[in-house]
């Protein structure tokens, strides 16, 4: 049964009191769930990587907020964006561009923790939120896809695609009060400057002032400027 056929028969059945024996409203449950798997699924998910939507991002990000300050466990967020992408598009088509952000996916994947939830977070921009990390183990993560999107080859072994992506690191500490959009603006910050600083690179705060600072009572503006990127020189 598709989409409407189910709509129409629940319709009968609230509206026209038809009624069904214990078999048909066993299959008419069932129908029901696999329409509500398949329909949560697409509200959650991103059609073209797998990974999560921006939606379902923001959400997890919030709860994430909710859970550091409850626990006091800081948690990490990393912001990655393909260097100079449009030229692939340009280059090659929208189809390889599509495919290219497939396999940006897998290898992000590949290189995340199993909690870690990684998200399409617009176009060719991706965002990982790191529960119970701390700066140094999202910097050491970011490093990691870094790596692994530089070796990676896109295209094909005679005809290689190769990318690089630049990266903002943040750390949400319990006792920021940060706002999602304050803390995602802070990070979303740290990645512009990766860009301005040449892009292919990773932009995180400065993890000795991350360690010592408690941040209450100070303004986001305050905050910002105290935690202002520094550019990762080991990578
Ligand atoms: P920068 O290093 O400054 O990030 O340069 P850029 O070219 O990556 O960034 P810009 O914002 O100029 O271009 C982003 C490109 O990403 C342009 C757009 O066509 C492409 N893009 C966005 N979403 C998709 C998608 O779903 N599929 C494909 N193939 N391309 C996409
Ligand atoms: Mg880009
Ligand atoms: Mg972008």
């Amino acid at each position: 049964m598709d989409i409407d056929q189910l709509l129409a028969l629940v319709d009968q059945l609230v509206e026209e009191g038809k009624t069904l024996d214990k078999e048909e409203l066993i299959k008419l449950l069932k129908e029901l769930r696999q329409a509500c798997v398949h329909f949560k699924e697409q509200a959650t998910v991103d059609f073209l990587t797998g990974l999560y939507n921006r939606r379902f991002f923001e959400k997890q990000l919030e709860t994430a907020i909710e859970r550091a300050k409850r626990e006091k466990v800081p948690f990490s967020l990393i912001i990655l964006d393909l260097d100079f992408f449009k030229r692939i598009n340009d280059q090659y088509g929208h189809v390889t561009g599509d495919q290219v952000l497939q396999q940006l996916a897998r290898l992000i994947k590949k290189n995340i923790r199993k909690i870690d939830i990684a998200a399409r977070y617009g176009g060719e921009e991706f965002a990982v939120i790191l529960p119970s990390t701390g700066l140094e183990g999202a910097v050491s993560a970011a490093r990691r896809l870094k790596r692994s999107i530089e070796n990676h080859n896109f295209g094909l072994p005679t005809k290689p695609i190769k990318l690089t992506a630049s990266f903002g690191v943040g750390t949400y500490s319990p006792f920021a009060n940060w706002s999602a959009t304050e803390f995602l603006d802070h990070v979303d910050h740290l990645l512009y400057l990766a860009k301005k600083r040449g892009r292919n690179c990773i932009v995180h705060e400065d993890i000795a002032i991350q360690k010592s600072l408690d941040l209450e009572g100070l303004s986001s503006e305050e905050k910002r400027a105290l935690l202002n990127g520094v550019w990762d020189h080991d990578d």
